[in-house]
């Protein structure tokens, strides 16, 4: 599941990957709790984090790839917030291969800008204030919006309208998922 920060991605993965019961790999929410936990890995990544740049993809790419070796993993999975840069996304494809899985899709949660920066100014995490958003939505046009293209021609890629009820927009992507199988 791809979509520019505050389009809602991690609500609908969490959605979805529980209907579909695939496991939900959020890599926003694995390296908070290494920052809430104090771990080496989220001392590490703290500074990174909080000012809205990208964790090295070869730190990114040995956590994803421990965690998709995990028991619930190899049901199915739903990633997260991963890949953000065409490194990530050529790091993941060889994980997969090695492992005999491929991706199935990508689905990709549109919303426009000035949606995006209302939305994360009322959602006030201590990463949201409005100058880190807009650098975090700069972030996204130059590292990971090339992921969408990397992909295209590999795997079908669902653009979904991100704007609207959270129910409705849940409904949006069942019904591609739906229709894909
Ligand atoms: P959002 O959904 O608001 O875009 P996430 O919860 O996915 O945010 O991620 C929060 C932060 O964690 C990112 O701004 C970035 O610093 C870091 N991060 C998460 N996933 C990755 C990744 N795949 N590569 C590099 N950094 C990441």
């Amino acid at each position: 599941m791809m979509g520019p920060p505050g389009s809602g991605k991690g609500t609908q993965a969490e959605r979805i990957a529980g209907s579909q019961q695939l496991a939900h790999i959020s890599t926003g929410d694995m390296l908070r709790a290494a920052m809430a936990a104090g771990t080496p890995l989220g001392l590490q990544v703290k500074e990174v984090v909080e000012r809205g740049d990208l964790v090295p993809d070869e730190l990114m790419l040995a956590l994803v790839d421990e965690r998709l070796q995990q028991d619930d993993a190899t049901g199915g999975f739903l990633l997260d917030g991963f890949p953000r840069t065409v490194a990530q996304a050529e790091g993941l494809a060889k994980v997969l291969e090695g492992q005999g899985v491929p991706l199935g899709c990508v689905v990709l949660l549109s919303v426009p800008d000035d949606v995006l920066v209302e939305r994360a100014m009322a959602r006030g995490r201590t990463d949201d204030s409005e100058a880190t958003i807009r650098h975090r939505l700069g972030v996204y046009l130059e590292q990971t919006e090339p992921v969408l293209g990397w992909y295209e021609g590999k795997v079908p890629v669902y653009e979904v309208d991100g704007v609207g009820e959270i129910d409705e927009i849940t409904e949006r992507i069942q019904s591609v998922l739906d229709d894909a199988d």
